[in-house]
């Protein structure tokens, strides 16, 4: 395998939330060319943006993977359509959202697809499940992931699973 190494952030919050990050985490395990080679914890968040809905399950896996960057956005799209996923509105409930945070240490933007993540330093619920499996995370362009959550206040986060 051509590996690369990308971290994927799960979330969801309809429909057995825990269920539906765990069976995530095994898929992405079987894309083409993939493996999964570290997961965190399950982590539980309370909404941002949109306040009146359920409680999040956030993850973070660690992936070596040959697809490109793009190839793996469309991958993780169509896993979170075979999920049932819509998008009504910004922050709207989900029951599968899967997001590239890093991509080796990738710097780029097109259309519909930008690396880093741009969020994902602002989020604790991206960036303590990512220090957890990667304590020396970096986001090209930004610093240190540890620098980062320092930044990130009082976003309340906690661990509901080991799985
Ligand atoms: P969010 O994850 O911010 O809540 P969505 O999941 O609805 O929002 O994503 C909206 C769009 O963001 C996706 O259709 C995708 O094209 C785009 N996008 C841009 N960069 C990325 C990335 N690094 N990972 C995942 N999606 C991304
Ligand atoms: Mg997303």
């Amino acid at each position: 395998m051509a590996g690369h190494i990308a971290f994927v952030g799960l979330g969801s919050n309809l429909a057995d939330p825990c269920r539906q990050v765990s069976r995530a985490l095994r898929a992405l395990d079987e894309l083409p060319h993939t493996k999964v080679l570290a997961s965190s914890s399950l982590y539980r968040s309370a909404p941002v943006g949109f306040l009146q809905q359920p409680d999040f399950i956030n993850a973070v896996a660690k992936l070596e993977t040959a697809l490109t960057p793009r190839g793996l956005l469309d991958a993780l799209l169509g896993l979170e359509r075979a999920r049932g996923r819509t998008r009504e509105f910004r922050n709207a409930p989900r029951t599968l959202d899967l997001d590239i945070l890093l991509y080796d240490d990738l710097r780029y933007s097109e259309h519909g697809l930008t690396l880093p993540h741009p969020q994902m330093h602002l989020r604790a619920f991206v960036l303590r499940p990512l220090l957890e499996i990667a304590p020396d995370g970096a986001i090209p362009g930004v610093g240190s992931a540890e620098a980062a959550l320092q930044g990130c206040g009082q976003q309340q986060l906690e661990v509901v699973s080991n799985e």
